[in-house]
Formats: C-alpha cells, structure tokens, sequence
C-alpha cells in the first residue's frame, strides 16, 4: 500500500495545523491543533471524519501552542489512549495551554447559553472540558531532540529544534512500506534566525518529502536590532515622563522575550530599574517554566546569565495573581512596565488598565503581536482618536507604539534558508500554514530560487506519497 499524507487542518490558513499519515501498517498524527478567529468555520473544532481514533498508533507533536495542540483533548474524549510524543519542555506549556483553553471554551459556552436560554434555542456544549485535558495530559510523552525513535510500526521519529519557542521542533519520519524507505520532514513552525533566547533552527540535509509553513513566506520582518533600538527609546522616554507602558501580551513566548530584554536595559544602566508588573497568571506560569529550562536557550542567553543571574537584574518584577492586585495596579505611580493578557486587548486584565491610560499623554502603550481585524488592538494600532470601553467615552492621548520586528515566525529569506540544504534533492514540497498572501508568493520563491514545484494543499485533501 502506498503511504497516504492527508491535511486534517492549516490548508489555506494558519490555524489547525493536523496531519495523517497512513500506512499498512500505521497511522499517525502529526499536530492536532484548534481553528482559530474563524468565525462561522470554528465548527471544523470536531473529530475530523477521516480520523479514525481506533486505528491511530501514536501523535507526534511540533510544539505546544494552541494552533498545533488545541485539538487533542478530542482525542480522549473519542477514546485514545496510546502515546503522544512531544519534546520534554513542550509537556509543561502545552498542559498550561489546554488547560486554558478548555476553560475560555467553558466561558465562551457559558456566555452564549446564557442569550441562547432567553431565546429558547437549544444549550450548546463544549467541545471539551478540563477533565478530557487532564486525560490527554497523561498521554503525553517526552522525547529529546536529536534522538530517533521508533513511534510506530515501520516508522521513525525525529525531533529538531525549530527556534519558534520553548520546545519547538520540526520533525522527520523516516517511513518503511513496501520495502522502499521514505523521508518525510514537516517544519512546525520556523523561529527567525537569531531572535533573543531561543536557538535558532537547525532543519534537515535530504528528504523525499516536506510539509512546510508559510505563514510569513511573501516578506522579511524589520531587522531585530533595529526593533530592539526602537524598545528602548521607548522605554526610556516613557521612563522620563513618569509615564505606565502599557503592554498586551499573549503569556508564552513575547513575555519571556521583553522580561529578557528588559534585563539587559538594566544590566546596561540603560534606564534605572523600576517596577515591572505580569499581571497574568498564565504568564507568571509560562515564565516559570521556560527559566526552568534555561539549557535550552541560545548562547547569548547563557553567556548572560552565567555572568550573573537573569533574577538579579529583574529584582522589581512582581507577579499580581488576583483580581485585587491587578486593580490595585491602577493607584501605582508611573514608572512602571505592567504586561497583561489579552494579547490583541479582546478581553483579559489589559482593559482595565486601559480604560485607566489610554486618556493620559504620559502613557506608552506598546504592541508587540499580532492584531486581528475587528480587535480593540487593531484600533489602537490603528490610531482611533477615541475608544468606547465599559460604556465609556475615553480620548486616546496614551502614545501608541507598534513594534513588528517581535515575531516568533521566520520571514521569507529564513524560511528559504531553512529549505535550502533539502531543495538539491528535489523533494516533493507541500506549503501549509500560511493565508494565500503567505504561501502564493513563497511558492513562486521557491520556483524561482529552487527550480521547486511546491503544492498548496487544501483542507481535507489526501495525497499519495
Ligand atoms: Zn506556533
């Protein structure tokens, strides 16, 4: 039988990423991540019907964000019990994240049942709770990278690191059916070459096959140093004003990046320390697990703090863990940094602090990440001169700054880069993750720099490898 690869999700977007690979002689998963900010479409959060729980042999995982992980508390729920295979470090963040997420799911069916109870429509469900997270937790399986093992009947497994965050990995199969042997590697998501903390990503020398993200593939992002140059000014000017710099972060990833970054300001006697805020529980607890895996990140990092612990230098960062505390922010003088979720201002801690700053000229509010079309973020970044939060008119006076270069996404020379050492093989290319400005234009890269005809699956299509 020939080896089958079908696209379970990440086909024309970047959310979902899920895999199939099938075999005579098994079946594996690799991601099974959640749709996400797909309005209508979020219905594609369900057992995907040519998933077949009862054949599965093993799930091999990227790295833990929600987009690559969202979806496996399905898989208990349907009744898997075999193993799922992740780097060591992913286990910890991607138990945080599911557990977050079943929970907003519960709050997101709560608020709808609650309208839909008024109007007598039937009560939704979620489409898991914390208990099916809890039984997919114990099914997770650490592995380390560099390290081939066998997953499966007939097919092997091995982790490299990827640069994108804590854990990340791409990852390559070498799969045996019919006497033939096959590589076939999928890229996870790609780290930009030299970004803060994390090690950059390693990729592979040959391969028959590659499933490849292309999330940024139709641009470069502004150089690092530059968007670095940009943070300090900021901070510094704020500082000087007496001002609170405001900073709506997503907990794992761009918060470790600015803590770290922030360290450095103060080892250098950039600006004198003053206080910094996490006003986010999931973000103290995602801190908490990268500094527990400090081996792991790139030698700038080490050489850093070999010479003197990171801790020293952020001896005024204080965590706020309830509600109180973070209100109680609001009677804080400026100077202060205060990060709080959401990371595009669509709920979360981050409002009221707001609702408190976005009136005062001395303010600074900071956005490092992504805005989505239709988010209070995206209408801060796009200079609206007046917001309406809590029912309230407030004047925009707060100075807002949008830094770009933060992405944890490699941009299109770098992910040329990394294809580069496998394209002299002529492999079969698949580009997934990625809207179609992300992929169509990296597909003509490609072409041009490789001679490569790279494919553009489409949801649910199965190919034959
Ligand atoms: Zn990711």
């Amino acid at each position: 039988m020939p080896i089958h690869l079908s696209f379970l999700g990440a086909a024309g977007c970047v959310t979902g990423s899920a895999y199939l690979i099938q075999t005579s002689r098994a079946q594996i998963l690799i991601d099974f991540g959640l749709f996400q900010g797909m309005g209508d479409k979020e219905d594609l959060n369900q057992m995907p019907p040519s998933l077949d729980v009862s054949k599965l042999n093993a799930v091999l995982l990227t790295h833990a964000h929600l987009d690559h992980t969202g979806r496996l508390p399905l898989l208990s729920r349907h009744g898997y019990t075999g193993p799922i295979y992740c780097t060591t470090s992913t286990i910890a963040l991607c138990g945080l994240i599911l557990r977050d997420s079943a929970h907003l799911q519960m709050m997101d069916v709560e608020r709808a049942n609650r309208k839909r109870e008024r109007s007598g429509a039937p009560l939704l469900e979620p489409i898991y709770t914390a208990e099916h997270v809890a039984q997919v937790f114990d099914l997770l399986q650490g592995v380390e990278y560099d390290i081939t093992r066998e997953v499966a009947p007939g097919i092997r497994a091995r982790w490299v690191e990827a640069g994108h965050m804590l854990g990340s990995a791409s990852i390559q199969l070498c799969i045996e059916e019919d006497g033939d042997t096959k590589a076939v590697v999928f890229s996870g998501d790609i780290g930009a070459k030299g970004a803060p903390i994390l090690k950059d990503a390693v990729g592979f020398k040959s391969a028959d096959v590659v499933v490849m993200e292309s999330t940024y593939g139709d641009r470069d992002h502004k150089p690092l140093q530059e968007t670095v140059e940009e943070f300090e000014e900021i901070i510094r000017d704020t500082v000087a004003r007496r001002g609170k710099i405001l900073v709506p972060v997503f907990a794992v990833g761009r918060t470790q990046l600015l803590l770290y970054l922030l360290a450095q300001l103060f080892r250098r006697k950039v600006v004198p320390k003053f206080p910094i805020y996490l006003d986010s529980p999931m973000a103290t607890e995602a801190t908490k697990i990268y500094w527990e895996h400090l081996k792991l990140f790139d030698e700038d990092f080490q050489a850093l703090h070999l010479e003197r612990p990171l801790a020293e230098d952020l001896s005024m960062l204080e965590s706020t863990p309830t509600a109180e505390d973070s209100k109680a922010l609001n009677d804080k003088p400026g100077p202060c940094l205060i990060m709080a979720g959401s990371g595009m201002c669509t709920g979360g801690r981050i409002l009221h602090h707001l609702r408190h700053n976005l009136g005062k000229p001395e303010a600074s509010i900071l956005i490092v990440g992504f805005q989505s079309e239709g988010s209070l973020g995206r209408r801060i970044v796009d200079g609206d001169k007046e917001i309406v939060m809590f029912g309230e008119r407030i004047q925009v006076k707060a100075r807002i700054h949008t830094l770009g270069g933060f992405s944890a996404h490699a941009g299109k020379t770098d992910l040329l880069g990394w294809l580069s050492p496998i394209a002299k093989d002529k492999p079969r290319l698949f580009l997934t993750h990625g809207e179609s400005r992300g992929r169509e234009p990296l597909a003509q890269y490609v072409r041009k720099q490789f001679g490569l005809n790279a494919e553009l699956p489409v949801l649910g299509q199965r190919v034959q490898l």
